[in-house]
């Protein structure tokens, strides 16, 4: 028997387009000979849009998405979740939520997905949250002893009470250059590099733009390396891949657009380095208690000393970004890592029971 497969994608985030990208790559890597696949459409505005079960191969995801699916609000979404297979008797197997960011990757969707008892890809309500919002995943990683840059946090509230307060408290246990962030994002969207007052005022203002809290961080020179992590109780690590941005920083536009943004797997490290990567990689998966996947993000400075920058729940996952070409140079080809996460939600599904 296929195993019924439920891609959600799009999303009300910011990061929608992102999100576009993976499922036309996943629809494509997904054997049909293995999987039944039916994709779900969520639109910017929140719409959900259930579509037949896949016959074929797909060239475009968008048509897909707006010819031939039903629009359902999201009221609409428990039952319509319920009866998308009714044809075939019963509900889905397992759902693969392909989304990134805010009512996503935050456990919003994990938790809608729990209520409905349905396995599904990736990591659980409690990471997904916990995961998003920077400042709560740096308050963990410290109490697991993981070595962090410095970071101060504000609400919009706190900001307009008294401005001038927030930018003298980066200034005194920052200093520049540092880096302001909306708490609850990806894809570098709302984040500035501030190197004085003036700039630091326009990133506070860009910032809560897009979330009502803000962390700022301390600025360090270093090499980006990544790591992925793969698994539920027992996690392994894959090996190492370094990011080398041309621009300032790793921003929106260098990550998806640009595309000469250099990844060089296996990143240049030594073998001890590597040991040390590896360890804090799972360590970070088992503080927030992950599941699934994640992608851990690290400093490395010049000195050899190493900061965990964050971690990512539902990591960039096309044949090209990062934790596919890590796995890949594991050993682990794009297909077979898709199935490998169908096979822990099920999993992790049939522990819980
Ligand atoms: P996102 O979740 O949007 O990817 P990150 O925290 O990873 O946000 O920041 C995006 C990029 O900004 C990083 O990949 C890095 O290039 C740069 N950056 C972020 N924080 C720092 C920092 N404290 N010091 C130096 N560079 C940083
Ligand atoms: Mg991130
Ligand atoms: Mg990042």
């Amino acid at each position: 028997m296929k195993t019924k497969v439920g891609l959600l994608y799009g999303g009300k985030s910011a990061e929608h387009e992102v999100s576009m990208q993976t499922a036309m790559a996943v629809l494509k890597a997904l054997d049909q000979e293995k999987f039944e696949v039916y994709p779900i459409y969520i639109s910017k505005d929140g719409a959900w849009n259930k579509g037949p079960q896949l016959t074929g191969p797909v060239e475009n995801v968008k048509e897909l998405a707006f010819s031939n699916l039903d629009a359902l609000p999201p009221t609409a979404l428990a039952p319509a979740l319920f009866k998308a297979t009714e044809d075939e008797k019963g509900s889905f197997d397992v759902i693969f939520p392909l989304l990134h960011g805010p009512n996503g990757e935050d456990g919003t969707v994990q938790g809608l997905l729990e209520l409905l008892n349905l396995p599904y890809v990736g990591n659980g309500v409690l990471s997904s949250s916990a995961g998003m919002d920077k400042v709560i995943m740096k308050n963990i990683f410290a109490q697991a002893g993981l070595p962090q840059v410095k970071y101060v946090w504000f609400i919009r509230s706190e900001w307009e009470k008294d401005n001038e307060e927030a930018y003298k408290k980066v200034e005194s246990e920052l200093g520049y250059p540092c880096f302001v962030k909306p708490a609850n994002l990806g894809s570098s969207v709302g984040i500035s590099k501030c190197t004085n007052r003036s700039e630091l005022e326009k990133a506070f203002s860009e910032a809560f733009k897009f979330d009502r809290k803000i962390i700022i961080e301390e600025g360090v020179t270093a090499r980006e390396i990544e790591a992925g992590v793969l698994g539920n109780d027992h996690p392994e690590c894959s090996v190492a891949g370094e990011i080398v941005p041309k621009k300032e920083f790793y921003d929106y536009k260098a990550k998806y657009e640009d595309g000469n943004t250099a990844l060089i797997i296996p990143a240049e490290i030594t073998e001890s380095e590597y040991e040390q990567l590896k360890e804090m990689a799972i360590r970070a998966f088992k503080s927030l208690d992950c599941s699934g996947l994640v992608r851990a993000d690290f400093f490395l400075t010049r000195e050899g000393k190493w900061y965990i920058n964050e971690v990512n729940t539902m990591p960039g996952f096309t044949p090209f970004s990062m934790f596919p070409l890590l796995w890949k140079h594991t050993g682990v080809e794009y297909p077979q890592l898709i199935e490998r996460l169908v096979n822990l939600a099920i999993e992790r599904h049939n522990e819980k029971q």
